[in-house]
């Protein structure tokens, strides 16, 4: 997990017009819990529900994330196997959630704002205006808390290029 800082510049830009929109049109607190990921946090969390629990907190560890419990480990939070396999990797995606005050929600039916419509579809329907790819839309493995903007990467471009998974694009190239 890392601030916005460590987005490229463009997304971060397009991350914070979304928080700003949400909270404007819907009352809906946005709070960006992923944006960089390095290749040891990946490997963390692809272990996530793949692994032993044991296994799964010892590469947390090493990534220098906090431990989960069972209850954590039973469900999937990425279907990339390393960081270079994400837009994660390279500073071009972040994830959300929706707050009230202190707590967050993670469910499907997350309604906050209780006006009947899921805070996660509201959000997600703010995604094209602030030029973002919300991975809601994603037919094959919905990812609600995802977003992305691969500024005309992709993955396959991105390694070709030789880009290290957990620096940002940017970096690389003004390096
Ligand atoms: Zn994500």
């Amino acid at each position: 997990m890392r601030g916005t800082e460590k987005l490229h510049p463009e997304v971060r830009r397009r991350a914070e017009k979304l928080v700003q929109l949400a909270m404007e049109r819907f009352k809906l607190e946005v709070q960006i819990t992923e944006t960089l990921r390095t290749a040891e946090e990946q490997a963390a969390l692809f272990a996530q529900s793949r692994k032993p629990l044991d296994e799964v907190n010892a590469l947390r560890k090493k990534a220098g994330m906090a431990p989960i419990d069972e209850a954590g480990n039973r469900h999937a939070v990425t279907w990339a196997p390393t960081a270079s396999d994400s837009f994660h990797g390279y500073g071009l995606a972040f994830d959300i959630v929706v707050k009230s005050g202190r707590q967050v929600d993670w469910s499907n039916g997350c309604d906050w704002n209780q006006d009947g419509v899921s805070d996660w579809a509201q959000v997600g329907g703010l995604a094209a205006e602030c030029g973002l790819e919300w991975g809601g839309n994603w037919t094959s493995k919905p990812d609600l808390p995802h977003y992305q903007a691969p500024q005309g990467w992709t993955i396959a471009s991105l390694k070709a290029r030789g880009m290290v998974a957990g620096r940002t694009v940017t970096e690389v190239l003004t390096a």
